[in-house]
């Protein structure tokens, strides 16, 4: 056992796992470092094992029966009581999350961290209001019941950690499942707050549980636990190819939600000023956003108003550290992600790709990169059809409706796509034709919870949001009882 703690930026964040609600430490630790000062070194992290996993696993399973057993407004208490904490801790984890993934301070405090509470707000309001389908049929009255599914893996990736984990845990212990969450090994600090939280709330121990480590070690032991029961993913396609092998394995459900190359498409009749200003946004968090529409693709007749309009507002983006109130575009996560990125847009230029803007990265001390603009010579093009990840988009111009959905569709990927136009019977055709798991029509980012929400093609499997995630984190019962055969 271990209480470890290091301080970063004033917060006291421990450096361990979180086991039947005790810190728990492994035999190595891994470093964690700032983008915002790679010199900097935050915390040495506890190195999950195998040994730990199944530590977690072992606590979540000894929970899980009478935390299923609760009634669910006794279980959505719990979930409101962490909200209340959250937000009363948005400051600590803000500075806390900035210094270790170097998200945009401001947007942390303002959007990321309170939609966090809101997504235990909502899905502890989404269980108290289910209602069974119930209907007679063949001589029988039929329910549907929902019913806990067991002890659940989480694995989260780098970006937006507090926010994209609070997302999948909140359904899955609203559901009644116990849950064990495993952070991306480049930002694992807020959620190890997080659980000081869940302690606060005072969740029954082996509840909510948490093990650091890197992905090929401590998640391929969760992921391949036979007492795992649901296993909910968010990263790339090459992991959640591998974490779909071990659940099937265990033929154990699971969703992924993956990779994005989102087509942003602009037609003529489009509100300008509006499409260039959400183009232009699709470069903050330094493009690090699985939803942007990375792909711009603009109507022929009005490429030079739209380039000349996008480069004006991306002139205006100020690069530098992500806690003044000054920048628009923060470092980038990692030295690996930065050289990542800079091969991307080298392998493109050098294959004769033309470069409108940007194209460097800042300079040789930090992580940042140029805002970049890249039209490509055809759309076979390796920075077309890959998810880059970075503050690079690429831009291709069109003739015909036909060929923007042709284009809009011609990659592997299918998270998001965005359409700009004034022509309502425009946008509802590109709506049905594209292939995404969202669409949105002159806007960007717009999210209801109780939508579904995931990807088609190698950007998904499975939909959570709203009753969604309810459904996908339970076992779905039907209950059948032959009329007038039993009495009250
Ligand atoms: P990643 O796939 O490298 O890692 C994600 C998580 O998986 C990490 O916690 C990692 O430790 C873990 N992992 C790695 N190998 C594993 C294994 N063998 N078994 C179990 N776990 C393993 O992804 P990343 O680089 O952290 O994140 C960036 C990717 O995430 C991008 O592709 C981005 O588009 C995607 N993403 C998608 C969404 C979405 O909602 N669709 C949201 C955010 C990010």
């Amino acid at each position: 056992m271990s209480e470890e703690r290091t301080n970063v930026g004033g917060v006291a964040v421990a450096t361990g796992h979180f086991i039947n609600n005790v810190r728990v430490s492994s035999h190595s630790t891994f470093e964690d470092r700032s983008p915002l000062d790679w010199s900097l070194k935050l915390a040495d992290i506890a190195r999950g094992s195998a040994l730990d996993a199944d530590l977690a696993v072992s606590a979540a399973q000894a929970a899980f029966p009478a935390w299923a057993a609760l009634s669910v407004k006794q279980r959505a208490n719990y979930l409101h009581r962490l909200a209340d904490l959250i937000d009363e801790n948005i400051e600590r984890i803000t500075t806390v999350e900035c210094l270790d993934m170097a998200m945009l301070e401001e947007s942390l405090r303002l959007r990321v961290i309170a939609r966090a509470a809101r997504n235990f707000r909502a899905y502890a309001d989404l269980a108290e209001a289910y209602e069974s389908r119930r209907w007679a049929s063949n001589g029988t009255h039929n329910t549907v019941l929902r019913m806990p599914a067991g002890p659940t893996v989480v694995i989260t990736p780098w970006n937006a950690p507090f926010m994209l984990s609070t997302w999948k845990c909140a359904p899955a212990l609203a559901a009644g499942n116990t849950v064990i969450l495993k952070p991306a090994e480049w930002s694992p600090l807020s959620c190890s707050l997080l659980m000081d939280l869940v302690l606060e709330a005072e969740f029954p121990p082996g509840v909510f549980n948490l093990v650091q480590g890197i992905g090929d070690e401590a998640g391929a032991a969760l992921v391949a636990d036979p007492r795992v029961r649901r296993i909910s993913f968010t990263g790339s396609p090459k992991t959640g190819r591998r974490i779909g092998i071990a659940a099937a394995r265990n033929l154990v459900p699971f969703t992924a939600e993956l990779g994005g190359k989102g087509p942003f498409v602009v037609f003529a009749d489009a509100d300008l000023d509006l499409a260039t200003e959400k183009a232009a946004l699709m470069y903050d968090d330094a493009g690090q956003v699985c939803l942007a529409g990375t792909r711009l693709i603009v109507e022929s007749s009005i490429r030079d108003e739209f380039l000349e309009r996008l480069t004006n507002l991306t002139e205006k983006h100020v690069l530098g550290d992500s806690r003044d109130d000054d920048t628009t575009i923060s470092p980038l996560i990692h030295p690996d992600h930065l050289a990542r990125v800079e091969g991307f847009v080298q392998r493109s230029l050098e294959a004769g790709d033309t470069l409108i803007y940007g194209g460097e990265r800042l300079m040789d001390d930090g992580l940042w990169f140029e805002p970049t603009l890249i039209e490509p010579r055809d759309n076979n093009a390796e920075i077309v059809q890959r998810e880059v990840f970075g503050p690079v988009l690429t831009f291709q111009t069109f003739d015909s409706e036909a060929e923007a959905i042709e284009l809009a569709n011609s990659t592997e990927y299918g998270l998001t796509a965005m359409v700009f136009t004034t022509d309502e019977r425009k946008a509802d055709r590109f709506g049905l034709a594209a292939r995404a798991g969202t669409i949105w029509v002159n806007c960007f980012l717009v999210r209801d919870l109780t939508a579904p929400f995931g990807g088609t093609g190698i950007s998904g499997v499975g939909r959570e949001g709203g009753d969604y995630a309810l459904d996908f984190y339970s076992d779905l019962k039907t209950y059948q009882v032959k009329e007038d055969t039993t009495h009250g």
